[in-house]
């Protein structure tokens, strides 16, 4: 895994400083669109055009969840970031 640096931004769940992105599984830019998750509180984020993450707006998770294989990617996520932050 290797980290990317991203749009400097807060969490807007917890306020945490946003300034990397990891992929899990390769190296890769974050493109708009693309789903993330705040790594100190899970929550679920979305690039936007700016490369900054922000809140989904309620379409955007509603798409998500619609979506099964992003769905369970993105239950995978989280469940691996539970497991490495205990
Ligand atoms: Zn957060």
């Amino acid at each position: 895994m290797k980290s990317i640096v991203t749009s400097p931004t807060l969490c807007p769940f917890c306020g945490a400083k946003l300034n990397k992105a990891t992929h899990l599984e390769q190296k890769r830019t974050p493109r708009p669109s693309d789903i993330t998750v705040c790594f100190t509180c899970l929550n679920p984020l979305i690039f936007g055009e700016d490369l900054a993450p922000r809140k989904m707006t309620d379409e955007e998770w509603f798409a998500v969840c619609d979506d099964e294989e992003l769905y369970n990617d993105f239950k995978r996520t989280i469940s691996h970031l539970k497991s490495i932050k205990k």
